[in-house]
């Protein structure tokens, strides 16, 4: 899972707000309760309030009753690291985007190696759609692949 390997670069700060200890890691259970409990966001300088409230707009809006610890905000993320490259940012510019966007590090060689496991799970979808005669799921997949491959 990407989600796992993205981390909060001012989580000290985070923890230091919310008085105990959490890992630094975005998407840990810990982390996900902390931003989404009782927060004091206006505690924070703006720049890392408006990244916070970015990731909380972005990743951990959904309905279901046990959110934000349901998935949704892990597969959210990885679709966004997927747009991102499929509107031409290569590994490196995404891991800038998520910086500036969300004060997420993620090194770009963890990027590199999501995007070349999500295009051999593309494959495989694309080849099984194919046998079972589902033309349209098939060539929705390989666009997908040519446009994270390019
Ligand atoms: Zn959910």
């Amino acid at each position: 899972m990407i989600a796992n390997r993205a981390r909060f670069r001012h989580a000290k700060k985070i923890e230091r707000l919310a008085g105990y200890r959490v890992p630094d890691l975005a998407f840990h259970p810990a982390m996900l309760e902390t931003i989404t409990a009782r927060f004091n966001y206006d505690a924070l300088d703006f720049a890392i309030r408006q990244q916070l409230l970015n990731f909380f707009n972005d990743f951990l809006r959904c309905s279901c009753k046990n959110s934000p610890l349901c998935g949704c905000p892990e597969k959210k993320f990885a679709k966004k690291v997927i747009e991102l490259r499929e509107n031409g940012l290569d590994h490196r510019q995404i891991s800038a985007a998520l910086s500036d966007e969300y004060g997420i590090e993620i090194f770009p060689a963890d990027v590199l190696s999501f995007l070349e496991d999500s295009v051999h799970v593309l494959e495989a979808i694309s080849d099984v759609s194919r046998l079972q005669g589902r033309q349209d799921l098939s060539e929705k997949t390989d666009e997908h692949i040519r446009l994270i491959e390019r």
